[in-house]
């Protein structure tokens, strides 16, 4: 399964969260846990070649000792032994400003690389979306779009309200609908023009209001490559804090077999099979053709076509 997952050990306590003494007694205990992000990358303790490494969460005692100025404290949740656990997002320029950001904020890496190196823990990596998608949900959510008012963070960061006409505002989530198309025998993989050379993934793209998963699933597959598609199953999902969507797994079962896609799109869509499909993701394919490693979810869509394991 992907490892950027829903698993966290974390009890985000949303009834007790509004409480502002509730969450300030909690960031005052000294057990209590600060994951520092700089321009939203997680800081990490790890061996010089990565190997080994984890996320470096700094006590409040440390924090305070950076004498940083105030910012957003996301509450992050309550771990399994009673500690809450919050993210605390600075940028690089304050970091390189800071006393002690070689000790304490270095270093500072993009989650996606940790994700595709498989250097952290399935929760840590998890924990570390979270943190990153709030992060980024703060930084772009910084005035009202209703009146242009300033916003102030509320319930530990998971909720702003507007100082000037009083609207509440929630942290972002965009559901996006990927899928692997079949016929059966057969499944579509396209190759979009940002995709590095030779990777061939499922199909994708966000919701529009309005929508179910199912009629976003048949018009981004028709709108893509003109395929008509019946039946559509679920799967499985994936949050993908890049900035903060949601991505819905999906199996579609093609009605029709031929591809025109859209250029605008794409830049190739193509029918492959299981045996070829499997010699992407073993990256052994004659062509040096290659499917989305295993911390994706259209990994775990393809290796379920290829294992004949798809639902439904
Ligand atoms: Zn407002």
């Amino acid at each position: 399964m992907p490892t950027v997952a829903a698993t966290t050990l974390l009890d985000r306590a949303g009834p007790r969260r509004c409480d502002e003494a509730w969450l300030k007694a909690h960031a005052a205990d000294p057990a209590a846990r600060f994951l520092m992000l700089v321009d939203l990358k997680p800081v990490i303790i790890s061996s010089p070649d990565r190997q080994i490494s984890s996320l470096r969460w700094l006590s409040g005692a440390d924090v305070a000792s950076l004498g940083l100025p105030a910012g957003d404290v996301l509450f992050l949740g309550i771990g399994t032994e009673g500690v809450a656990h919050f993210a605390l997002p600075i940028t690089d320029h304050l970091a390189r400003a800071t006393p002690g950001a070689l000790t304490y904020l270095r270093p500072a890496v993009d989650l996606r690389s940790l994700a595709m190196q498989g250097a952290l823990t399935p929760e840590e990596l998890s924990l570390a979306g979270q943190a990153r998608a709030l992060a980024q949900w703060h930084e772009n959510a910084r005035c009202c779009g209703r009146c242009g008012s300033t916003l102030l963070p509320k319930d530990g960061g998971w909720r702003k309200k507007c100082w000037g006409c009083g609207l509440d505002w929630f942290p972002r989530t965009d559901p996006v609908v990927i899928m692997l198309i079949t016929d059966g025998e057969r499944c579509i993989l396209a190759h979009e023009h940002r995709y590095v050379d030779n990777m061939y993934s499922t199909l994708a793209g966000f919701l529009e209001p309005g929508e179910d998963i199912e009629h976003a699933v048949r018009r981004e597959v028709l709108e893509e490559t003109s395929i008509h598609v019946g039946r559509v199953v679920y799967h499985s999902s994936q949050p993908w804090p890049f900035p903060h969507s949601l991505m819905l797994g999906c199996v579609g079962y093609a009605e029709t077999t031929e591809i025109h896609i859209d250029k605008n799109e794409l830049k190739d869509a193509r029918w492959f099979s299981r045996e070829e499909a499997r010699t992407m993701l073993e990256r052994r394919h004659p062509d040096g053709l290659t499917a989305p490693a295993s911390h994706a979810i259209a990994n775990a869509l393809i290796t379920s076509f290829v294992e004949r394991k798809l639902p439904g």
